[in-house]
């Protein structure tokens, strides 16, 4: 069955608290959670002012990358998700990293509300160092690149 690598970042109210219920509500309505990555507590980017937890999760699904996209949204709203400014504060940020289909490839996705691999993966620590805990061995394949390399590489060019 297919897998994907999730991000989750919350960074208002009990940070913990809305990570634990994303993790509760994506283990029903998505898929069996295989691996979970620590929790990291990192500084505020963008327009956001507060400092966030990120962790990153392999779950298995039988979910399309869109419908996986629309529960996960749906989560986010359910846990109180508002969007007033672009990278504003926030409960809780689910954002799908990569895919790997039934046949152990990792398909990219360029739709107008969905690309895969995020397109900011290789650029955030936040993102990288939980996803490598999970999933280091996982190809950005129009990088040639796995998670972990691009982990070292970020690490290097700071
Ligand atoms: P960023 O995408 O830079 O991390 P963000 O997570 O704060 O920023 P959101 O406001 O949560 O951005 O999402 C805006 C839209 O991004 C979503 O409604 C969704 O359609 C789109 N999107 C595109 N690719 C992805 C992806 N891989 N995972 C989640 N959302 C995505
Ligand atoms: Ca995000
Ligand atoms: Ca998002």
């Amino acid at each position: 069955m297919q897998e994907y690598v999730l991000a989750l970042g919350a960074n208002l109210g009990d940070r913990e608290y809305y990570i634990g219920q994303a993790i509760e509500a994506i283990r029903t309505s998505c898929g069996p959670i295989l691996r979970q990555s620590r929790l990291l507590e990192t500084e505020a980017m963008g327009a956001a002012d507060r400092p966030f937890l990120n962790g990153a999760l392999v779950i298995q699904s039988p979910l399309t990358p869109a419908a996986l996209l629309q529960e996960l949204l749906q989560i986010e709203k359910n846990l109180g998700r508002t969007r007033e400014t672009r990278w504003g504060n926030r409960t809780i940020d689910l954002d799908i990293i990569l895919w790997k289909d039934e046949r152990g490839d990792f398909p990219s996705v360029k739709t107008p509300t969905l690309t895969i691999p995020h397109p900011e993966l290789h650029k955030r620590l936040f993102v990288l160092e939980p996803a490598v805990e999970v999933a280091a061995d996982w190809r950005h394949e129009e990088k040639q690149r796995t998670l972990a390399e691009l982990l070292r590489e970020k690490q290097k060019s700071g």
